[in-house]
């Protein structure tokens, strides 16, 4: 199992999972151009992905997820309420599924958990490879830790999990309350502390990489999730690296079996 985040954050969010046969996308926040952009840096043809897996309506997950399905041949799933409200995919056939539901790809399965966001019926998945057992979990857009966020992220090898902001930073950030207490509100997005917490009671002996993901702009700081997480990670049998994604980076391949060092590649664009 190999995971690249090929971007995270509120301008874009697509993650390339790949197991065997099977490569298959999670959300397609980004148009075809900047995409193939992406994926060319992370040496991946486009036409190669077997299918996309959308967790929610929010344009940052789906703005270019119709026109790339049309154009390399991608099946597109998603649950029914994000289909219902997402324009984005208007006019493309999508294979609806219910959160909670389990998907099967060639050679991998992956099993969406309902999350708490402000979406219709946003999810998390977990993928597992069919021929090793690896699993990696992808969970961003959450308002707080739910029994469900608690399950998608335990046992992982690869966990990329939303670190979206410092609370003090958002309370001085440029925000209106409004919208503050959106993105703190328990259907918004995770706070670093909240995601150092996740991150500490579920780590196992089996964890490889831990990717912070969905890092605000203007209310977080790369350095400053990594740390908090890393406070806590160091009380656990977790011995990584913890990585955090970037929206105009590609970061990758993170790889259960080892051998290959992530790296961070820059867009040119
Ligand atoms: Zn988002
Ligand atoms: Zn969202």
């Amino acid at each position: 199992m190999r995971v690249w985040v090929l971007g995270s954050g509120s301008g874009g969010n697509a993650v390339l999972l790949e197991a065997g046969e099977s490569r298959v996308l999670v959300d397609c926040g980004f148009g075809v151009r900047t995409l193939a952009a992406r994926l060319a840096l992370a040496g991946i043809a486009p036409e190669s992905i077997e299918a996309c897996v959308i967790t929610h309506e929010h344009t940052d997950h789906t703005k270019g997820a119709s026109a790339a399905a049309r154009r390399w041949g991608w099946t597109v799933h998603a649950s029914r309420g994000t289909v219902a409200h997402a324009p984005d995919l208007a006019g493309t056939r999508v294979h609806a599924f219910d959160a909670g539901a389990s998907l099967a790809f060639a050679s991998l399965d992956v099993l969406t958990v309902r999350v708490p966001h402000d979406a219709a019926e946003p999810v998390g998945i977990v993928a597992t490879a069919r021929a090793t057992g690896a699993r990696a979990t992808v969970c961003t857009d959450i308002g707080h830790v739910s029994e469900g966020v608690r399950a998608l992220c335990r046992d992982a090898d690869i966990l990329v999990l939303e670190s979206n902001h410092d609370e003090g930073m958002l309370r001085a950030g440029p925000y209106p309350p409004v919208v503050q207490a959106r993105i703190a509100g328990d259907q918004g997005h995770l706070a670093n502390r909240f995601a150092a917490s996740l991150i500490r009671d579920s780590a196992t002996t089996r964890l490889r990489h831990v990717v912070l993901a969905h890092l605000s702009e203007n209310c977080n700081r790369p350095e400053l999730a990594r740390e908090t997480v890393e406070r806590e990670v160091k009380r656990t049998v977790y011995r990584g690296a913890v990585t955090t994604a970037r929206q105009r980076e590609v970061v990758g391949p993170f790889d259960v079996a080892g051998g290959v060092e992530p790296r961070q590649y820059s867009l040119a664009i």
